[in-house]
């Protein structure tokens, strides 16, 4: 990665979750590196990016480090001017309160990420970021969401928090990479006609 250190101070890489399941190495760049509590809970354990980023936490080659509450609320004012809210999990939001933070802290931090939903809010955040195509990774992760009730997946844009079908909150998965070029089974793009509307908050 080129790196461009500017007049604001030392620059702090915050990866995200699709970053390290993705592929990217902490051990690949020199900068700080930073990742938010969330991220770590978001990996699946004993896999290779897990290991690859515990191994990164234990060397200190990654900090974790939890923004603080004035942050987070901060990121959220944002997100909600926007209208990308919906899209933001918990973990982007962290993610992005991170980056606030560090900048506030004096370091010019720059998030590696190929979500973009956060790439939208950083970039009114005025906060730098680098797709992952930038740090040598090709493949571009796809996430499906999905209920962790009734299991109906979702398309990753899907515009609300819930399911439509039972009202549980919506969780998200990397879409394996042997489905990306398969018609996923179940996706749900509209409300179906025959469905009892339980979700009257999804009306435009
Ligand atoms: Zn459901």
């Amino acid at each position: 990665m080129k790196s461009s250190l500017n007049k604001t101070g030392r620059r702090a890489i915050v990866i995200d979750t699709s970053a390290l399941i993705a592929g990217f190495d902490p051990f690949s760049i020199n900068e700080e590196q930073y990742t938010a509590p969330n991220v770590r809970d978001e990996i699946t354990e004993h896999t290779m990016p897990w290991l690859r980023f515990k191994t990164a936490m234990e060397s200190g080659k990654v900090r974790i480090k939890k923004p603080q509450k004035t942050f987070l609320e901060r990121t959220k004012v944002f997100a909600s001017a926007m209208g990308d809210s919906f899209f933001l999990s918990e973990t982007d939001l962290q993610v992005l309160a991170l980056a606030l933070e560090l900048r506030t802290d004096g370091y010019s931090p720059l998030i590696a990420t190929d979500d973009y939903s956060i790439q939208n809010v950083a970039s009114e955040m005025n906060i730098e970021f680098a797709p992952l195509s930038n740090f040598g990774i090709r493949r571009r992760l796809q996430w499906i969401r999905y209920c962790p009730g009734c299991h109906r997946r979702y398309p990753a844009n899907y515009k609300s928090p819930r399911c439509q079908v039972c009202g549980t909150r919506l969780k998200r998965k990397p879409l394996k990479r042997n489905r990306v070029n398969h018609k996923a089974p179940q996706i749900i793009k509209q409300r179906p006609k025959h469905e009892p509307s339980q979700a009257q908050e999804q009306k435009p």
